[in-house]
């Protein structure tokens, strides 16, 4: 059997981020004014201070302009709503995207649906997601769109591979299958209650496992060369007390069997911030007539 190809998500991120950097340079020339990301944080939980000051500074490094607004966590649901209502009249936001969790008291869903579609580059917005359901064009998750452009970058078409998609929620498993289907794959969305997971993953050609369970997919699960993209970040206990990163596939088992996998880190987590990027820009295109 010759060996696995790792899948290098950050060489592939950063290629693409260098693509979306010539585009938003030929964005600036054309429009005279640089795509702007809103990133909106309402209060002070760590984890979305640390990938807010990401999407930040990834924004200005392709060449965007990053606005950020950081909101006390006893910010109303009116004072959100408000915001988001001047940002989508603010002609120089193309993008808009609120950092999840909000803290307790605040209806996400709402401010959600509040946010103008156009610039929905979370691809949250129930417009969205039935434009992606249906086939039209729409902003797409971008976590999603990364597993995909990781899956192609070693099968460039999809086309009728038996696809598994472990887990069924709204910002991953459900968009990552309509968005398989749209690449021609066959596809089963496998979830807690699914009968027979192992069997389930093993008549698969593509595994996507987005469970949040550490290593619960094992190598015995995978058909032999398959592609396996796994989204989960799930921290374990190691010796030095620090914990380490861990997928929802046991890697090395896994590693021994498949074609092709995503590390974590170092895969599927990369992409997500490079896909956010992709989609400011392509919101941009389209809000200024030129896709
Ligand atoms: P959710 O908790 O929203 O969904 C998990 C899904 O897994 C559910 O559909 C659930 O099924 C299913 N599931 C849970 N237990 C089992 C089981 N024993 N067997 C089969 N299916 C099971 O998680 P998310 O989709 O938000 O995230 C999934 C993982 O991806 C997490 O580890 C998260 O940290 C990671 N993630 C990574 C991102 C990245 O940038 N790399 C971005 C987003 C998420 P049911 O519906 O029946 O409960």
């Amino acid at each position: 059997m010759p060996e696995a190809k790792l899948i290098d998500g950050k060489a592939i991120a950063e290629a693409l981020r260098r693509e979306i950097a010539t585009g938003a340079a030929r964005f600036a020339a054309r429009t005279g004014r640089p795509a702007g990301l809103a990133v909106v944080l309402v209060g002070d939980d760590p984890a979305s201070q640390v990938y807010v000051k990401s999407k930040g500074r990834q924004t200005i490094e392709t060449g965007m302009r990053s606005i950020q607004h950081r909101l006390p966590a006893e910010t109303s649901q009116l004072e959100l709503m408000g915001l988001i209502e001047r940002l989508n009249k603010d002609e120089a936001v193309d993008g808009i995207l609120v950092q999840l969790p909000l803290p307790p008291g605040l209806d996400s869903g709402a401010v959600i649906e509040a946010i103008d579609p156009a610039k929905d580059v979370d691809g949250f917005h129930p417009v969205n997601a039935g434009r992606l359901m249906t086939g039209a064009p729409s902003l797409v998750p971008c976590t999603p769109l990364g597993c995909v452009l990781l899956a192609k970058s070693v099968s460039p078409s999809l086309k009728g591979l038996e696809a598994v998609v472990v887990g069924r929620s709204n910002i991953v498993g459900k968009p990552v299958a309509q968005l398989l289907l749209a690449e021609d794959c066959t596809v089963t969305i496998a979830h807690s209650r699914t009968r027979d997971l192992p069997g389930v993953v093993r008549r698969a050609d593509l595994v996507v496992a987005a469970v949040g369970r550490p290593e619960m997919v094992r190598g015995d699960w995978i058909k032999p060369g398959a592609i396996v993209i796994d989204v989960g970040i799930n921290r374990i206990a190691s010796g030095d007390g620090k914990g380490r990163l861990v997928g929802d596939v046991a890697f090395e088992e896994a590693r021994a069997v498949v074609g092709a996998i995503t590390p974590v880190p170092g895969g599927v987590g990369p992409m997500t911030i490079a896909c956010l990027l992709r989609n400011t820009l392509d919101a941009a295109s389209r809000r200024a007539g030129l896709a």
